[in-house]
């Protein structure tokens, strides 16, 4: 039997996203929700699923005064009045987890994410499990971040925090393959690595609809990087092994994605994404190659991101790079040697 089907590229199926306070019904009962992000990457996409007399909430915005005002308008020109029931957290990332407590404490909801999304948010904010301010910059001086941005990165204090007022300290605990029962719906948790701790998007049980968080995005790449509690990591693999789940998305299903607009065709954004990755790994492999030293992560940021990076973007670039260095070292493709010093270089 002959399965291969011609995968169409990825369609957006709008360029009308909300507009602020805002919402719009993308499919029936999904309602699409945007907020604004004090970053480079300014808005990120949250939905509201009919769940019987009220709603289930995923995602719910950066948690700072703005998009606290927009949620004030959101109760009465989206909810009318009617309650959230439910939050479901994809990930603890602020623009993501930022709100759930303030909203679950407000409608007196449970927050439904997966254990490792919940323990991560605590550590962020507590500087805990190498997963603290100090941690990441000690990582990035070993991968030659020059000594005025580390300094920068000093002065910013706990950013998660800010983004990230108040983590749960309860949870309805998510695992891979979970169903939940939404309205008319039936969704299926699916598990994804190498973005955070342990993502959980959410796939109908139909297979008409995808609520993809952060690991499946149509324009931009999700980012993948190192983090000081697993240095030695490989991100990089974990999320290509995650993205194999997507593949097997009819063509015709939508995909609401955190940032961007949704679209149809997720099984021909994941072959893209594989391929971005690998050229992107092919490049810096060449780079490493012709620099005929060895390279630190800070040294070819230049090589992944072709753009002038503020401090923000900077931030991920580093552990972006390390990430892929890292894949090219565990995959056998270069080779990486510390100093004594503790410094970190690669060679092709
Ligand atoms: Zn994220």
């Amino acid at each position: 039997m002959d399965l291969h089907v011609e995968r169409t590229p990825l369609r957006e199926v709008t360029d009308e996203p909300p507009a602020p306070g805002h919402a719009r019904e993308i499919a029936p009962g999904v309602l699409w929700l945007r907020m604004p992000l004090p970053f480079a990457l300014n808005h990120v996409n949250v939905w509201l699923l009919e769940d019987g007399s009220g709603f289930t909430l995923v995602d719910c915005g950066y948690g700072d005064a703005p998009t606290r005002a927009h949620w004030q308008r959101q109760f009465e020109t989206t909810l009318r009045g009617r309650p959230l029931r439910r939050i479901v957290a994809t990930h603890c990332h602020p623009d993501h987890l930022g709100n759930a407590a303030w909203l679950a404490s407000r409608f007196g909801c449970p927050i439904a994410m997966t254990q490792a999304e919940f323990l991560a948010a605590h550590a962020l904010i507590e500087q805990q499990a190498g997963l603290g301010q100090a941690d990441v910059r000690a990582l990035f001086a070993r991968h030659g971040m020059a000594a005025e941005h580390l300094a920068s990165l000093a002065a910013r204090g706990n950013p998660y925090h800010r983004g990230v007022p108040e983590a749960p300290h309860a949870i309805t605990r998510l695992i891979d393959g979970d169903r939940l029962d939404i309205g008319e719906r039936s969704w299926r948790v699916v598990a994804g690595y190498g973005h955070s701790p342990e993502h959980a998007a959410l796939a109908s049980s139909d297979g008409t609809l995808l609520i993809s968080g952060d690991m499946l995005l149509p324009r931009i790449s999700t980012n993948v990087a190192v983090w000081p509690g697993e240095p030695d990591g490989d991100p990089v693999a974990r999320f290509l092994a995650s993205l194999a789940r997507f593949e097997t998305l009819a063509d015709d299903a939508l995909v609401l994605p955190s940032h961007g607009l949704p679209f149809r065709g997720g099984a021909a954004r994941v072959v893209a994404l594989r391929h971005h990755h690998e050229e992107r790994l092919d490049e810096l492999r060449g780079a490493l190659f012709a620099a005929g030293s060895p390279q630190s992560a800070e040294q070819v940021i230049p090589v992944l991101f072709r753009r002038t990076l503020d401090l923000q973007q900077r931030f991920f670039a580093m552990g972006e790079a390390i990430a892929h260095l890292n894949h090219l070292w565990l995959d056998g493709r270069a080779e990486r040697s510390v100093a004594p010093d503790g410094s970190i270089r690669y060679a092709a």
